[in-house]
């Protein structure tokens, strides 16, 4: 095979894919190999949202870019109630076979099982790229330019291992720290008895008496851990220990450890705090168990865990409650505490918060501000969004943004 090209992308993800069918939409005549170190492109895309593909969000601004994007390249979308946009068919697998057939079609080079190992910057222009094929052939590609569309490094068996990382910051770029997010959060108090159980609350994150994060949804629980979208998106907000310098990639999980923060879950977030004391007030006179008192507000299991929380003898009549009492049962429903002991680490977060420094990249081109001809697509990109297609949106955008660059149809550039 020729090895020179006037583009080179690393990584077959929404990012790199949408570079390739952007630049070749725009220039027939350019060549663009694309290289993918799984033997399958897309991966994490044909995973994400359960398999459905949370594409991208109502709410993300510059989503007119990315709808025009799936327009052009024929992906039917469509909203859900909440604004997530998913594809027509449901089935993400179905987005990235699109998006393969499409870029192949306008003439780019898709090689899969091969792996970018290292980048140099040529100094007669352009880029010498090292590529490792799962065979054990080491090939050397040219390319004018080169896009890093590798992802992050998290759910690292779709391909994504922070590859990306490392060729940033050897061809002189920063890293902000990376942390596994929108993950599951571990607690120090123990959850024995509600495995399984999922419940809609309120969920706020206080760290020295400050509400830093608030969301509601339905809160999972599992043996170890607190699950569920609201959680995750918490996760994002738990802070951080930095290492050492605040930049250094570690390979281990930089899981936070006893951060100064608690978890509060309000499991009855319609009731006010006089509602719901009157409401308890009311049954506690209707010959009904301590226990029964919860009935019909919350789920067995959950109303146990709160009353062993409590030290309440949940087979007492509610009869014999003073007001003390139904007080402190209400604020244990209304502010059910836990302590987060740490995130779930990179084998189960949806995404990576750190990467290559924004103020390192022009947004509107995605090109480096270092070193030029070189760009950058994606989550390997220090942005992290909440669930609810704000990541898959990122990297479409990014991708769009560099495929356009590449192809020097800078004009077409929207804000
Ligand atoms: C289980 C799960 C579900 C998710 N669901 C959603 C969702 O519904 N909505 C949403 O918005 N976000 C979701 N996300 C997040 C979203 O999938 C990612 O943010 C998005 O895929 C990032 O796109 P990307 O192109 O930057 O990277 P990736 O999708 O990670 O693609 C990078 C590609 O580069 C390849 N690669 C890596 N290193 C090299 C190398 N050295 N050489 C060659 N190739 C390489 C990888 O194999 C991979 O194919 C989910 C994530 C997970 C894990």
């Amino acid at each position: 095979m020729e090895n020179r090209f006037d583009i080179a992308i690393a990584g077959a993800g929404p990012a790199g894919l949408a570079a390739a069918v952007t630049a070749m939409s725009l220039r027939k005549d350019l060549k663009v190999l694309v290289l993918e170190k799984m033997s399958q492109p897309a991966k994490k895309l044909a995973a994400s949202g359960n398999g459905r593909g949370n594409l991208s969000n109502l709410q993300c601004s510059c989503r007119d870019e990315v709808l025009d994007f799936f327009k052009e390249a024929g992906i039917a979308v469509r909203a859900d109630e909440a604004g997530r946009i998913y594809p027509y068919s449901e089935e993400a697998k179905s987005v990235a076979a699109v998006l393969c057939k499409r870029a192949e079609k306008l003439g780019a080079v898709i090689m899969t099982d091969s792996e970018v190992c290292n980048a140099e910057a040529d100094p007669q222009g352009g880029f010498r790229i090292f590529v490792h094929s799962k065979k054990g052939k080491e090939e050397i590609f040219r390319a004018e330019k080169l896009l890093i569309a590798t992802g992050g490094k998290s759910y690292a068996v779709y391909g994504s291992t922070g590859d990306g990382y490392r060729l940033a910051r050897r061809l002189g770029h920063n890293v902000a720290p990376l942390v596994p997010s929108l993950t599951a959060v571990e607690t120090e108090e123990s959850l024995e008895g509600l495995k399984g159980l999922r419940m809609k609350a309120e969920v706020s994150l206080m760290q020295k008496g400050d509400i830093i994060f608030r969301e509601r949804g339905e809160v999972q629980f599992r043996e170890d851990c607190l699950s569920g979208i609201c959680i995750m998106n918490m996760s994002a907000f738990l802070p951080v220990r930095r290492t050492a310098d605040g930049r250094e990639e570690k390979d281990n999980d930089e899981r936070q450890e006893k951060p100064e923060c608690r978890i509060m879950i309000n499991t009855v977030p319609d009731f006010t705090a006089a509602g719901l004391i009157a409401f308890l007030r009311e049954k506690a006179s209707m010959d009904v168990s301590v226990s029964e008192l919860t009935e019909t507000i919350v789920k067995k299991p959950a109303a146990d865990y709160i009353l062993k929380r409590l030290s309440m003898d949940g087979g007492k009549p509610a009869s014999r409650l003073g007001m003390k009492d139904i007080i402190e049962i209400a604020n244990g429903l209304r502010c059910l505490e836990f302590t987060p002991a740490g995130r779930k680490g990179w084998k189960e977060a949806q995404v990576t918060k750190g990467g290559v420094l924004l103020e390192e990249i022009d947004m509107k081109t995605m090109e480096s501000r270092v070193i030029s001809g070189l760009y950058f697509a994606g989550e390997v990109t220090d942005y992290d969004g909440p669930c609810g297609g704000y990541n898959l949106n990122n990297a479409w955008l990014g991708g769009i943004r560099a495929g356009r660059a590449m192809a020097q149809c800078p004009g077409e550039i929207t804000e």
